[in-house]
């Protein structure tokens, strides 16, 4: 059996082991030290916001991001229903109600017509939304200037989920700073990892610094050990802070590595009838197309499916992946309501992620060619 090609993978720079001896050699083994500040101000500089916190988790970013806003029990948020998981369990930590928000057809992430209708709608039954999450899936930014100018109108912050578009940006502005509060996730397949990880970024600093309270225990200022808030263990260990800090120093390598990715599938697709690819809607959006993302429609393919495809693949030891099932079908969801368009269903029916890693070589490009060459007959 041929190696595994993974969907997508750690690709380290090189210089993540010099600050993680550091921390060593200095003995900061503990969930504060030089890389936690270093990593948080490189991370706050390159989405040029004021202040990121370094956290253990994206969903850990979310949860404290959904507890700074205020959400309590009993309370509604509205996600977007075409994402992970993890854009919503904070939701359901707290006791609160996700309404869930369908996709547009052009970036595939939160309708602007369908999050109003819910707003109104949840209004109109007597609950207004505490927070909006749009998520930028696979890269691709979702239309925040709608989103944003709908969001202001009602007074409800955004919480950016950015878990997957580190490095994309919309009008020339990263994704991560549209919002009120950015969540991004180092998680080991993400377009930069610390093994595991994530972060709050924001340009309110008073929010960055609470996030930093809540994420070491809450402790108030006194000799001892006093608490007047709940506190949670998410602070970022100093250890994969350093391996944050070398990858900082590739992020734009890596993005442009996976844009040539992108590319390059969509010129060896270009001609086959019935693959169409995940596309930006105009120039204003740059996707760091973290994952490539395509649509089979086996009407125009001759009867192949995009599950056909992902078993051609694993039969040849690679990995593809369908596309998130949509959080408003899935069995734990299911029960809260749902303001569709139909978008993200017939997405999901027909979407396939294509590995997409930045470390991919030419024999892993070739072997990927071959086997999409032998399935779609080209
Ligand atoms: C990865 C991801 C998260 C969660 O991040 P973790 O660091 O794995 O907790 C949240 N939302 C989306 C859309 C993601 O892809």
């Amino acid at each position: 059996m041929q190696d595994k090609i993974w969907l997508s993978s750690p690709h380290m720079g090189g210089n993540e082991m010099t600050y993680v001896q550091e921390a060593y050699d200095t003995n900061w083994v503990a969930p504060l030290g030089h890389n936690v500040n270093e990593f948080e101000r490189s991370l706050a500089d390159y989405i040029d916001v004021k202040q990121a916190s370094a956290l253990s988790a994206g969903t850990a970013a979310l949860h404290l991001a959904l507890i700074m806003l205020g959400v309590q029990a009993g309370d509604e948020v509205i996600v977007q229903s075409f994402t992970f998981s993890a854009s919503v369990n904070p939701v359901l930590y707290l006791g609160a109600t996700p309404i869930f928000v369908d996709s547009e057809e052009d970036t595939w992430n939160m309708s602007p017509i369908a999050l109003k209708e819910a707003i109104d709608d949840r209004i109109s039954k007597g609950k207004k939304p505490k927070a909006i999450i749009p998520v930028h899936l696979y890269g691709m930014p979702a239309k925040m200037k709608e989103i944003k100018e709908i969001a202001n109108f009602y007074s409800i912050p955004i919480v950016e989920d950015a878990a997957e578009a580190l490095g994309s940006t919309l009008d020339g502005i990263k994704m991560g700073a549209w919002g009120k509060l950015g969540v991004l996730s180092f998680n080991g397949n993400k377009i930069i990892t610390t093994s595991g990880g994530g972060a709050l970024v924001s340009d309110d600093e008073t929010l960055i610094e609470k996030s930093r309270f809540l994420a070491s225990q809450s402790r108030d200022d006194a000799p001892y050990y006093q608490h007047s808030e709940i506190g949670y263990n998410y602070r970022m260990s100093n250890i994969v802070a350093g391996i944050g800090r070398g990858q900082m120093e590739v992020l734009s390598d890596r993005v442009k590595q996976r844009r040539k990715v992108n590319a390059w599938y969509k010129i060896l697709l270009a001609e086959q009838k019935g693959i169409h690819f995940h596309n930006a809607p105009t120039k204003d959006y740059y996707s760091n197309y973290w994952l490539t993302s395509i649509i089979v429609d086996p009407k125009e393919t001759g009867g192949i499916t995009h599950n056909d495809i992902r078993l051609a693949l694993e039969k040849e030891n690679i990995e593809s992946r369908l596309l998130w099932k949509p959080m408003h079908l899935q069995p734990i969801f299911s029960k809260y309501p749902f303001y569709s368009t139909g978008v993200s269903e017939s997405l999901f029916e027909k979407g396939l992620c294509l590995p997409s890693g930045s470390n991919m070589s030419e024999n892993d490009m070739e072997r990927i060619k071959r086997t999409l060459k032998q399935i779609l007959k080209f």
